[in-house]
């Protein structure tokens, strides 16, 4: 892992760029900007996270802390891919008959050695025996009584459907890096070498807090003015899916002190928070409460506002607390689409940094647009949409926009499955053009 040197708290370049210091006065970024900083400070995580011990049915999605290993080599014979006859090529390619000189099929252990002029019966998955360097095809080969050859028309080349023993890895050859994150392919990997358990990194932990006197409760009924507390739930699942633990504390009123109880909460409390998520209260209004508080608890900030949309308001930063290495914060706008928005570019990629993830970030992709798109120049935009990879007719993934009331238009967040970016320079979007998309 290229874990360079640890990342203080107010290092940053860009905190002081624009704003001279990080004082408490505006640091607006470009969208490139801000993504710029946010990977140099993932890229710049020293402390490895803490390890455990989980079983090969549990690595779903997990970070390897260890390499993986070879603990053997891979294949561990020679092994044929076809049902046929292995033999020796040039001797095959003479069109002269072989005499079958015994057979082999998977799960038996290597026969042979093959005599001079023979061949071999063999299935897929078997190991070829000694002597031979090739595997005819059962359907290039005419075959009378006990002997074999090659049709006329074919020919054969030494090693083929064959794979030598030891060509996809040597025994003792690292195959998985630490710092991977563990899937189906990754798992199956781990099987195959025997691991039954493997040593993971530990899990962060990231304090989820929601603020607003609006919100209530999932299960109760909102009354005149309020809302159900969605962000919640959502920012717990997307910290899951970004590898770390969440932990949804109480929602905090729009007050001064119950956003300093909450933060106390947090920087006293349970071991392991290693990033704090605050949702709502980072806009400029009367009851914007957010960045103060933080203030109030040592914050220093990275950035206070990003030209997009949705999600100008973005506050990135660290707090200082009882972990050696700081708590990293994101001040998420409320709205649900700015702060499924900004989680997805910006929280997902410090969360992958600090659960020892090598590769951790957005993910974007290209796809052609089936509308125009009228949007104004000056902020770098996402717009919630389908992307469509598999159009009728095959060809290739499209791309269309959701209709949406704006950022706090759960529904269309629901609907849409990526976002289309529009560029901080672009004055709109032309129909059919190739646009670049962030995945949800
Ligand atoms: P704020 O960022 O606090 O100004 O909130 C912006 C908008 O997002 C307001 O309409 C809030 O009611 C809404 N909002 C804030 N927090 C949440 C939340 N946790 N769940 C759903 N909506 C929220
Ligand atoms: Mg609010």
């Amino acid at each position: 892992m290229s874990k360079a040197g640890k990342s203080k708290a107010g290092k940053s370049n860009a905190g002081k760029s624009k704003a001279g210091k990080s004082t408490g006065k505006e640091v607006l970024l470009s969208f490139e900007e801000a993504a710029a900083l946010v990977a140099a400070w993932a890229a710049e995580q020293a402390a490895e996270p803490a390890t455990e011990r989980v079983e090969l049915t549990s690595l779903q999605a997990r970070v390897l802390a260890e390499p993986l290993k070879a603990d053997a080599d891979q294949p561990p014979f020679a092994r044929s891919t076809r049902d046929g006859y292995a033999c020796r090529a040039a001797q095959a390619n003479k069109g002269a008959w072989l005499k079958l000189a015994g057979s082999t099929h998977a799960g038996q252990s290597p026969g042979g050695p093959l005599p001079a002029g023979a061949a071999w019966e063999i299935m897929t998955g078997a190991a070829v025996p000694k002597g031979a360097d090739a595997v005819a095809m059962l359907e290039h080969v005419e075959r009378a009584g006990e002997r074999v050859r090659l049709e006329k028309s074919r020919g054969l080349e030494a090693g083929e459907n064959v794979v030598a023993r030891g060509a996809q890895a040597r025994a003792g050859a690292v195959l998985l890096e630490p710092g991977t994150a563990m899937g189906a392919a990754q798992i199956a990997l781990a099987a195959a070498c025997g691991m039954g358990t493997a040593q993971v990194y530990r899990r962060p932990r990231v304090a989820i807090l929601t603020t607003g006197d609006e919100l209530v409760a999932v299960d109760a009924k909102p009354g005149p003015g309020q809302i159900r507390n969605s962000n919640a739930p959502m920012l717990a699942a997307m910290v899951r899916a970004a590898g770390g633990e969440p932990w949804v504390l109480p929602r905090a009123a729009d007050t001064a002190a119950a956003l300093d109880r909450a933060l106390e909460g947090v920087l006293a409390g349970p071991a392991g928070v290693r990033m704090l998520l605050v949702s709502g209260g980072v806009s400029a209004g009367k009851f914007d409460l957010v960045e103060p508080a933080l203030k109030r608890h040592g914050a220093k900030f990275h950035f206070t506002g990003v030209r997009m949309q949705p999600g100008r308001p973005l506050v990135f930063g660290e707090l200082p607390s009882e972990e050696p290495d700081g708590v990293a914060f994101f001040g998420l706008p409320g709205n649900p689409v700015s702060s499924a928005v900004t989680f997805l570019l910006f929280g997902a990629t410090v969360l992958g940094a600090l659960a020892g993830r090598r590769e951790a970030g957005p993910r974007f992709a290209m796809a052609r647009l089936t509308e125009a798109v009228k949007t104004k120049p000056g902020l770098t935009r996402f717009l919630p949409a389908l992307w469509n990879w598999n159009p009728a007719g095959g060809g290739e993934p499209e791309v269309k926009p959701v209709h949406w009331h704006g950022s706090g238009d759960q529904a269309a967040l629901a609907r849409s499955n990526c976002f289309v970016v529009t560029p901080e320079t672009a004055d709109g979007l032309k129909a059919a053009a190739m646009v670049r998309i962030l995945l949800a």
